[in-house]
């Protein structure tokens, strides 16, 4: 689950296990977003890393902490000097825009040479950000399993008009794996309402069969995207002392080390320290640390060396830090009132963040041996963790594993829009005639549909009760020609336009439209 946080309280140690075995890169595809992660970082020298880690420090503890945002602010003369005492060697003054409101982006040679760690800054990040497109891409499975890439594309679809422009940072990976039932951290604001703690699924030699057998059938069905999955979600990686066996597996299968989010990087150094080593070994992806309080960073930043951290993005959830939390779960449970107590000076920008789920493709619980079929929306009443829950099938081994994906595919991914099928317009989106045919629109997204037909076949769809193929006969009975018909509902379909889900709550029509589209009806 990609929003984790916890308590950082030693409660005992465990052996960290054999050093993971030398060897190069395995599994049997490129992978495309660790190549693209590696070039980023041997790009730049020793001497540009150690600065960049340095200034990752300073944007930490400015995110994350009140007093030393009001300081800087205060103490504009003296920036180094109150950076200083928190371990940040750095002129803060190079770096003004990536902090300050009064200092604007760069964007000329003048602000390049006035600021340069701001533009070393904002160069390796727009580096980064492209991971997440490659990573959106990688998990496309067209060739592998052509009906699930067609479903995920229009869950894909769905989110950008639904979800408005948080949907950009969603990956949709095809697979997340809990590797224990609960989670014992418990969040006041967990974004996916974790259960209580019960149990891990241990790497005994009978799991570790059935784990090797899973991860097979996986990439057998779905070839590199499996490279996108991860190993958490209602879950917290340290709460399972086998987590990094199960990690590196992963890898040996796939080619891929997945990401690891926890909220609990103080609890076990030597478990942490472990997963730190497989990211120095295998540099796949950047780890990330969940902060729960003030103290807590303050602890991560003594333990953990501004160029060790370099692989690990903090998500700061402290109540001084600027983030603000998601609207899902449990902190959308107590939205109403008062939940923890904000400090004054946090002045949080409310960014619309209503999920924190990710995966478009299979929730896999590997204690309970459940595997659900989800995909991000809005949270709402039906839906209040911020997932669609499409199916669940119970499996025990690896082949009841695959036939329990095969199976929610084949009842929940049709390929085309079929005669027989009742089809209505998504709940969020309202419907409106136009002159040249009809238009939908979501928070943020326009579509128009124009051409012959095009109004009747919008009304018969928005009216409802209708079967593809009863409206077709009546486009055809109002002298329209059934093939744009056909073509028309094949568009709205693909663009993930119709209902799958009657239970969403429609959602506020306040932003502008920053996305059009316009889709014109035409015989092929
Ligand atoms: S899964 Fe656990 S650690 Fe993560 S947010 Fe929920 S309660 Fe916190």
């Amino acid at each position: 689950m990609p929003d984790l946080i916890g308590a950082g309280v030693i409660r005992h140690r465990r052996s960290c296990g054999p050093e993971p075995p030398a060897g190069p890169p395995c599994g049997p595809w490129r992978n495309r977003a660790a190549e693209k992660y590696r070039e980023i970082l041997e790009k730049r020298s020793p001497e540009e890393m150690r600065t960049l880690a340095q200034v990752k420090r300073l944007l930490e503890r400015y995110q994350g902490d009140c007093e030393f945002r009001a300081k800087l602010t205060h103490d504009l003369d003296n920036l180094e000097g109150v950076a200083r005492p928190y371990g940040i060697d750095i002129d803060p003054g190079q770096a003004l825009p990536l902090f300050s409101p009064d200092h604007q982006r760069f964007g000329s040679a003048e602000g390049e040479d006035r600021w340069p760690l701001a533009k070393l800054w904002d160069d390796y990040l727009r580096d980064l950000q492209k991971i997440c497109e490659i990573s959106q891409e990688a998990g496309g499975c067209a060739e592998a399993n052509p009906r699930f890439h067609g479903w995920r594309q229009r869950q894909m679809q769905r989110c950008a008009s639904e979800l408005g422009p948080v949907a950009r940072h969603i990956t949709h990976p095809v697979l997340a794996f809990e590797l224990s039932a609960g989670c014992s951290v418990g969040c006041w604001f967990c974004g996916v309402s974790a259960e209580r703690f019960e149990g891990n699924f241990l790497y005994t030699p009978e799991n570790a069969r059935l784990w090797h057998g899973m991860l097979k059938e996986a990439a057998d069905l779905f070839g590199p995207a499996v490279q996108q999955g991860f190993c958490y979600w209602a879950t917290d990686p340290s709460d399972n002392p086998d987590y990094p066996k199960f990690l590196e597996d992963y890898y040996r299968v796939t080619g891929n080390l997945p990401q690891t989010t926890t909220a609990a990087p103080l609890k076990d150094l030597a478990w942490t320290r472990w997963i730190m080593r497989l990211f120095d070994k295998y540099r796949c992806v950047p780890n990330r640390f969940s902060i729960l309080t003030l103290r807590i960073l303050n602890q991560v930043h003594a333990t953990f060396t501004p160029v060790e951290l370099m692989g690990v993005e903090l998500v700061l959830h402290n109540r001084e830090a600027l983030q603000s939390k998601a609207t899902a779960g449990r902190a959308r449970e107590r939205a109403g009132r008062p939940t923890q107590p904000r400090h004054d000076c946090s002045d949080a920008a409310q960014t619309e963040y209503s999920t924190i789920a990710c995966v478009s493709g299979f929730l896999v619980n590997t204690v309970r041996r459940t595997v659900q079929l989800i995909a991000p929306t809005r949270s709402s009443d039906r839906w209040p963790l911020g997932y669609r829950i499409f199916g669940e099938r119970h499996f025990a081994t690896p082949r009841e594993f695959r036939a329990a994906l095969e199976d929610l595919i084949a009842v929940h991914m049709p390929e085309n829009l079929t005669g027989s099928e009742m089809i209505g317009f998504r709940d969020d989106l309202l419907y409106q005639r136009s002159p040249g045919g009809f238009e939908l629109r979501s928070s943020n997204w326009r579509f128009n549909f124009d051409g012959t037909g095009a109004g009747l076949i919008g009304e018969l769809i928005h009216q409802g009760g209708r079967t593809v193929g009863e409206i077709e006969a009546e486009v055809a009975r109002a002298g329209g020609n059934i093939f744009v018909a056909a073509d028309t509902l094949q568009k709205i379909f693909d663009r993930g336009l119709l209902s799958d889900d009657r239970g969403l709550e429609r959602t506020e029509l306040a932003q502008p439209w920053n996305d059009f589209v316009s889709i014109a009806a035409a015989a092929k």
